[in-house]
């Protein structure tokens, strides 16, 4: 982490996000394994279900007809459409009833959505997830392989735009191990990580 000491008290809310293809989802996946301590807030998506993904676990899947009244009745904290296509959302009441529990809530969302919840909740805390090159973050995008060659392209180009946010953000986890990051992400939520090593 490059960044320790605190800028603003603990708001029970952080926002994870960061570049295309760094590790976001594989982060917050392990939260989800490892800390059940942390609340990950569960979006709803226009993107259709991925095999074995769970309604109400990864995502609340959504037509575009029902996200359309989602933020219709201004029932998202916010919303994006994210690599161009499907649109993404963080449900307002759930998790304004985690932060009432006193829950430590986190989002993982992306650039444009963290941006959105900077400004209805200047308060929460901006980490920002970063690859430890870029040569890095070219191999994980094009390793993965599940993007063409032209969507490879275009991602880069965002990522490049998204790497220039970083100042946004009041901390930055570099990730290079993800239970690394993992642990770095919950001791800054003032939480102690139970997985060591
Ligand atoms: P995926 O389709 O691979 O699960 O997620 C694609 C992208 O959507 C990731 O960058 C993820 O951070 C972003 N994302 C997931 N949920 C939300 C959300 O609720 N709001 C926003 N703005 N982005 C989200």
């Amino acid at each position: 982490m490059e960044c320790t000491v605190r800028s603003k008290p603990r708001s029970g809310v952080t926002v994870l996000a960061g570049p295309t293809a760094v590790g976001k989802g594989t982060v917050s996946t392990f939260i989800r394994d490892h800390y059940p301590q942390v609340w990950l807030s569960v979006s709803a998506t226009t993107r259709p279900a991925r095999p074995g993904e769970v309604e109400g676990v990864h995502y609340f899947f959504k037509t575009a007809e029902d996200f359309d009244s989602l933020v219709e009745q201004g029932q998202l904290l916010e919303w994006a459409v994210v690599h161009g296509v499907n649109r993404y959302g963080t449900l307002r009441s759930t998790v304004d009833a985690a932060v009432a529990a006193g829950k430590s809530v986190l989002l993982e969302i992306d650039l444009q959505g963290a941006r959105q919840v900077k400004a209805a909740m200047p308060e929460a805390d901006f980490v920002f997830l970063s690859p430890p090159s870029w040569d890095e973050l070219v191999r994980r995008l094009v390793g993965r392989g599940t993007e063409t060659s032209e969507e490879q392209q275009r991602r880069l180009e965002t990522a490049k735009l998204e790497l220039a946010a970083h100042p946004e953000f009041d901390y930055t986890i570099v990730n290079d191990d993800v239970s690394r990051a993992a642990d770095a992400l919950v001791t800054l939520m003032g939480l102690t990580p139970s997985h060591a090593g």
